[in-house]
């Protein structure tokens, strides 16, 4: 009886055991879930575009690397290339407002003429590609409180940056020189939100794309898009 009752226990000793590694080893396996909080995000955002030669370049690289990134385009700058602005589109990237005109002077002279010149170029992106676009960025960017609480209003979200490539802020910038200020300036971020330039003259901007992804990709970031 005693011998009955001690290899019984074994037994269920054994299938307890098995159990546990089994789960154990479930947990493991699914153990990435759980670290999604810890994840670290960046976003590529793409300013002042579309551009014919540029922005081609870098929807080629964002494919190739399987990335969706944020495109703030010009109102202005998508005649003549709404086959690049509906690519943007099929290809699975969001497509911002950056204003119609980009003129400072024009947009900035007051709440009303931002709002305005904001929804020409919401309606010529919704013409164009179907597309309603949810995201703004002000053109020079900054803060701008009661022009930010109206564009809220309408149903946008504001799109700010806490690093640069450094494109606009140094001139005649190489790739290298606009991969380093992109992981100097991203340090410490969390998210990253990364400003970048698509239009005509950044072609410096889609050589560094490549270098870019790779580096912050082996950070173990991952790229999201608004
Ligand atoms: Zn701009």
């Amino acid at each position: 009886m005693q011998k009955k009752f001690l290899s019984f226990a074994v037994a269920l000793f054994a299938v307890l055991l098995v159990l546990f590694a089994h789960l154990g080893a479930r947990l493991t396996a699914s153990a990435p879930v759980f670290s999604l909080a810890e994840e670290k995000r960046i976003y590529l955002t793409f300013d002042d575009g579309p551009s014919t030669v540029v922005t081609e370049s870098i929807l080629d690289t964002l494919a190739k690397e399987q990335i969706k990134a944020t495109f703030f385009v010009v109102g202005e700058r998508i005649f003549g290339r709404e086959e690049t602005l509906r690519r943007i589109v099929k290809e699975g990237h969001t497509v911002g407002v950056h204003s119609y005109t980009h003129r400072y002077r024009e947009i900035y002279a007051s709440d009303e003429a931002l709002l305005a010149d904001a929804e020409a170029c919401a309606k010529l992106i919704r013409k164009t590609t179907g597309v309603v676009p949810a995201v703004y960025r002000f053109p020079g960017g900054g803060e701008h409180p009661s022009a930010a609480a109206l564009l809220r209003q309408k149903g946008y979200r504001i799109v700010l940056w806490n690093a640069v490539c450094g494109d606009e802020e140094i001139k005649n910038a190489d790739a290298a020189t606009l991969l380093q200020t992109a992981l100097q300036t991203a340090k410490g971020k969390e998210p990253v939100v990364l400003l970048l330039h698509d239009s005509a003259p950044h072609r410096a901007t889609a050589a560094a794309l490549p270098a870019i992804i790779e580096r912050f990709r082996q950070a173990g970031y991952v790229f999201c898009a608004f």
